[in-house]
């Protein structure tokens, strides 16, 4: 485990509602932060590197990775036990496509049990309803000519029919958007917004191998002035705050999450360093920015995230 983690050494229970009542929670941290407390509250884990798909642009997936071995469900659960006794108060499951592992019910049992908030990110192909976490995010990469040319043809077909079964749990989308999507963030909205309770957005991360579909700077505030637009116009729920929307730069606070390898291996740094040494000028990942956003108590990304996701959980 990271040296660098500054646990809580006194971990503030968060309510087991955690959505309804995470005012009190956010406020309670930041006092605390502002006295020196910078533990972590929030993991990323990636619960496994498999996937049933192979998307163009995914650094995550590759044929080699499908061999690695796995840890067990007994593993996962002591280090969500662990995770929990230090502060933990979210944990978000993603992969590879984590609902392949079978034990995920399991999994999800004990993390519940633990008084933790559970997300698991999906590309919602497989049928996500057998589990049951907080909320799940789902993969949209557009309306269905790009969703398909990334995922495979009949994919964004796939997405839809399960989400029309949906029996009543929270689900973001969540869109990373590039040059193939960011003219067609309205038209992505309007395929998936009936089925999703918000939709968020993210900017491409300019990993090392995989650049051919990076915005630059000027598309990237193209992209965040028709974001800006279409919140104003109230046509649409969107999870990103105005404050992540108006700023070219920010300030990124990772210590307030951890990530969790394949392999069980905590680290402090953001999900990036799995991979490389992040490059924090060139960053504008969207869960980052509305972490730090709602670190640094900015109202109205508190507000936009209670009102369209959080009063739901
Ligand atoms: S569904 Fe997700 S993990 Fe699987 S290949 Fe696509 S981007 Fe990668
Ligand atoms: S790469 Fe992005 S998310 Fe990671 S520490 Fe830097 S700014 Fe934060």
């Amino acid at each position: 485990m990271s040296a660098t983690i500054k646990w809580d050494r006194r971990p503030y229970r968060s309510p087991s509602d955690f959505g309804k009542r995470s005012l009190p929670y956010f406020l309670l941290r930041r006092l605390r932060w502002t006295l020196g407390n910078r533990s972590p509250f929030f993991a990323y884990v990636k619960l496994t590197r498999r996937c049933n798909l192979d998307c163009a642009y995914c650094p995550w997936h590759t044929g080699t990775v499908n061999s690695d071995p796995e840890l067990s469900s007994n593993q996962w659960k002591d280090i969500f036990s662990d995770l929990a006794n230090r502060g933990i108060r979210v944990l978000v499951l993603e992969g590879g496509e984590p609902t392949l592992r079978s034990d995920l019910p399991q999994l999800l049992d004990h993390a519940h049990s633990l008084g933790l908030t559970t997300v698991v990110g999906t590309n919602g192909t497989t049928n996500p309803w057998r589990i049951r976490p907080t909320a799940f995010t789902v993969s949209v990469d557009g309306p269905m000519r790009i969703h398909d040319s990334v995922r495979g043809s009949g994919n964004f077909d796939r997405l839809l029919a399960n989400l029309e079964q949906n029996p009543g749990i929270p689900v973001a989308s969540i869109t990373v958007l590039n040059r193939g999507n960011y003219r067609l963030i309205e038209e992505t909205l309007d395929a998936v917004m009936p089925l999703v309770t918000v939709a968020g957005f993210t900017f491409q991360y300019p990993y090392s191998a995989r650049d051919e579909l990076l915005l630059t700077p000027q598309e990237v505030r193209v992209a965040r002035q028709t974001l800006l637009r279409l919140k104003k116009s109230r046509r649409f729920r969107i999870l990103n705050a105005n404050v992540s929307l108006r700023r070219d730069t920010w300030t990124c606070y990772p210590e307030i999450a951890v990530s969790v390898s394949h392999l069980g291996e905590i680290s402090s740094h953001c999900f990036v360093g799995q991979i490389e040494t992040p490059d924090c000028k060139s960053c504008q990942l969207g869960c980052y920015r509305l972490l730090s956003a709602l670190h640094s108590f900015n109202f109205e990304a508190w507000f936009n995230l209670y009102r369209h996701l959080l009063r739901h959980l």
